[in-house]
């Protein structure tokens, strides 16, 4: 990454150039922020401008052999140590060796922008905590041992350094307190209070401050002009809180609004008539593919506008749709969720979403559902 692809944050850039410039680039540091502040994402455009053999306008030049290697993470002298845990591949003493391939792409397709909770999602872990273990300090000291393949400067970075537990840090603190010459130690965390005091007080501190809202908003009007209107964007920026995770998530939940609208009334109009299977099956197999977030997403969705309907049907006020035709389309579709069917409705989309959750096979669901859904809704239709 170079600095000008890493949002906001010009003093702290301005800082780690200067470093760079006055030739006391500090060996060990800690790179402290907030979840969404871009910590990771400038400890690598840091290191990478560091061994651009083209620096120019206080940048790196993105196409010397040293940059084209670090814009795709991938540099020989590059190194990444992160928590893990088990799962599905290792059952086993899990150690950031054993997770490369994964943990590449992860960081690609963020583009640097990661959380820990996004890896644990891409270890397929849910919510269980990883750590940085004794195994993954002895991989440290055992790099640091060689000198640089091809670059200046070897460079370990250490992502959520809150986690290395205590044996990894006692066996680290030789390492961090002097390390060789040619080696950069770049530890990335968000919290400093949980980061074992011995390893911190041998890091130079570079405090990176959350976001601000017109840095996310520049960010996201290079990204989402065309998708996005000003208005959405401005709103985003002012509820991100300075996280630019937090801001990319409510860009998902806006684009899902709308697709999730369609795609409902497109399904609940496939179940209704239940003579088109072609339509249904591809309109199945295409919310198969959805993800499961989504899934669950577009289900909670579903459980929104049958409660939605029995408000209308109650003579109520809907508030919580914004557009005139979900509105237009809420008035014809509420009539058939009634006495005959309502609750089997909810619970049969509850209980979806609860399945989802745990990994059902989404054909068989979807498919399930509509079957189900189709049956409840021809009851609706006769009670109306
Ligand atoms: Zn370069």
């Amino acid at each position: 990454m170079r600095f000008s692809e890493v949002i906001g944050q010009q003093s702290v850039k301005e800082r780690l150039r200067a470093s760079i410039r006055e030739n006391r680039v500090a060996h060990t540091q800690l790179f402290l922020g907030p979840e969404g502040a871009g910590a990771f994402p400038l400890a690598i455009a840091f290191a990478q401008y560091l061994n651009c053999t083209h620096k120019q306008d206080g940048d790196s030049c993105g196409t010397c052999p040293s940059c084209v290697k670090y814009q795709k993470f991938a540099h020989p002298d590059l190194h990444f140590i992160f928590p893990t845990t088990t799962n599905e591949k290792v059952k086993k003493h899990p150690a950031s060796e054993l997770f490369q391939e994964e943990w590449l792409d992860f960081v690609q397709k963020k583009e640097g922008y990661i959380t820990e909770s996004e890896w644990y999602e891409k270890l397929g872990v849910g919510n269980k905590q990883g750590a940085i273990y004794a195994r993954d300090a002895n991989e440290i000291v055992r790099l640091i041992g060689f000198k640089p393949y091809e670059a200046a400067y070897k460079v370990v970075v250490i992502f959520q350094a809150e986690k290395l537990n205590a044996s990894a840090s006692n066996k680290l603190l030789k390492s961090f307190e002097e390390p060789p010459g040619h080696t950069l130690l770049i530890l990335v965390a968000e919290r400093y209070e949980l980061i074992i005091p011995t390893v911190r007080s041998r890091a130079q501190l570079v405090k990176i401050p959350k976001l601000k809202d017109e840095a996310v908003m520049d960010a996201l009007q290079k990204k989402f002009s065309t998708e996005l209107t000003p208005e959405k964007m401005a709103e985003i920026a002012a509820t991100s809180q300075g996280n630019w995770n937090l801001a990319l998530q409510l860009t998902e939940e806006t684009d899902d609004s709308k697709y999730n609208f369609l795609k409902f009334r497109e399904w609940m109009r496939l179940c209704f008539r239940g003579n088109d299977y072609l339509s249904l099956h591809s309109l199945i197999q295409e919310l198969s593919r959805l993800g499961r977030e989504k899934q669950k997403r577009f289900l909670k969705y579903g459980l929104q506008v049958m409660h939605n309907s029995l408000l209308v049907n109650g003579g109520q006020n809907i508030a919580t749709v914004a557009g005139a035709d979900e509105k237009d389309y809420l008035r014809k579709f509420a009539p058939f969720v009634n006495e005959a069917n309502r609750k089997a409705m909810y619970a049969l989309l509850n209980e979806a979403v609860y399945h989802v959750e745990r990994n059902a096979h989404p054909g068989i669901l979807f498919a399930d559902l509509s079957f189900k859904l189709s049956a409840l809704m021809r009851l609706g239709k006769q009670q109306k």
